[in-house]
């Protein structure tokens, strides 16, 4: 298994990507794939990271998926830089960096699309209907494009990771899919790209949502079994920001992310909050005491 650093190969056609992949498939070699929309941070390379550890090839997608984007949402100033996303890859040590163009991705006349079940019907589904479709969708075409063994998703897109996940499994796809824990900055702000819209307060007021929830696995820890106080008390903590607005707070169960009426065993908190009109996810696992 390699582990030296080396410079990408970037390509933007996928008939390229496919036919360079298939020789190193026939050879043996297990491909590690990550997708990401760029503007690459911590978050996204400890992904790269573990790839790089696990598999022979990494290949590494960037592409701002338009189709996950609803009208009126930060698609056209969503932050691009490709330069300092290959700089960051390049220590990494990536094999393949697939850059396709929305041409590539949706040619004229493309018109099938992967539509979720139950598990995107909830929570960010309401706030951003058809996000979930334009996401399993262009990760569907991914993974047809890439054809690898495993792929890295981070917790941080709890939601995403479970519908992928589901998607994997009921259109029998040979993809094991590998969650990576999510990586925050030194005060517990989850690491985001979107992050950089937050101004000096906004970035500052942006603390209490890690805080809420770091502060009910303390709870849950210590006892608390009423997802109800659970909610109230994570509600407080977030009002504190003079500036947050909250789409949702829920204690649901981590597989179904159906609310859950007592805590009686791992919950997830989960967590959307607009901070001056930025809009940032969250969540944790709460695990009560055993026994
Ligand atoms: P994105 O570029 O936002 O589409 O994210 C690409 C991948 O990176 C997704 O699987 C995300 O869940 C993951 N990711 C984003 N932020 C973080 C983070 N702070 N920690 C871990 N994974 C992350």
């Amino acid at each position: 298994m390699s582990s030296e650093p080396t410079s990408p190969r970037v390509v933007s056609r996928s008939h390229e990507l496919q036919s360079a992949l298939k020789g190193l498939r026939r050879s043996g070699q297990t491909i590690g794939f990550v997708p990401t929309m760029g503007a690459l941070h911590e978050g996204h390379l400890s992904l790269v990271r573990a790839a790089r550890r696990e598999c022979d090839t990494v290949v590494v997608s960037i592409y701002v998926n338009p189709t996950q984007f609803g009208r009126g949402e930060d698609f056209d100033r969503y932050p691009r830089n490709l330069e300092a996303d290959m700089r960051l890859l390049s220590d990494v040590g990536v094999d393949w960096v697939f850059a396709p163009t929305d041409a590539e991705m949706y040619p004229e006349g493309f018109d099938t699309w992967v539509q979720p079940g139950r598990i995107a019907e909830r929570w960010e589904n309401e706030f951003r209907p058809g996000h979930f479709r334009g996401v399993a969708t262009v990760v569907l075409k991914l993974f047809c494009m890439v054809g690898p063994d495993r792929a890295y998703f981070g917790e941080k897109d709890y939601q995403q990771l479970l519908v992928i996940r589901r998607m994997v499994e009921d259109f029998n796809l040979p993809i094991t899919i590998c969650a990576c824990p999510t990586v925050r900055e030194p005060d517990g702000l989850a690491m985001s790209s979107r992050n950089a819209y937050l101004s000096p307060e906004h970035r500052r007021q942006a603390r209490v949502l890690s805080q809420s929830i770091f502060d009910a696995a303390e709870r849950v820890a210590s006892g608390e079994r009423s997802p109800d106080n659970l909610v109230a008390a994570m509600r407080k903590i977030i009002a504190e920001a003079s500036d947050a607005v909250i789409d949702y707070a829920a204690v649901v169960d981590p597989n179904t992310l159906e609310p859950v009426s007592a805590v009686t065993g791992p919950v997830q908190a989960l967590l959307a909050v607009r901070i001056g009109g930025v809009r940032l996810i969250d969540n944790l696992r709460l695990t009560p005491p055993s026994g």
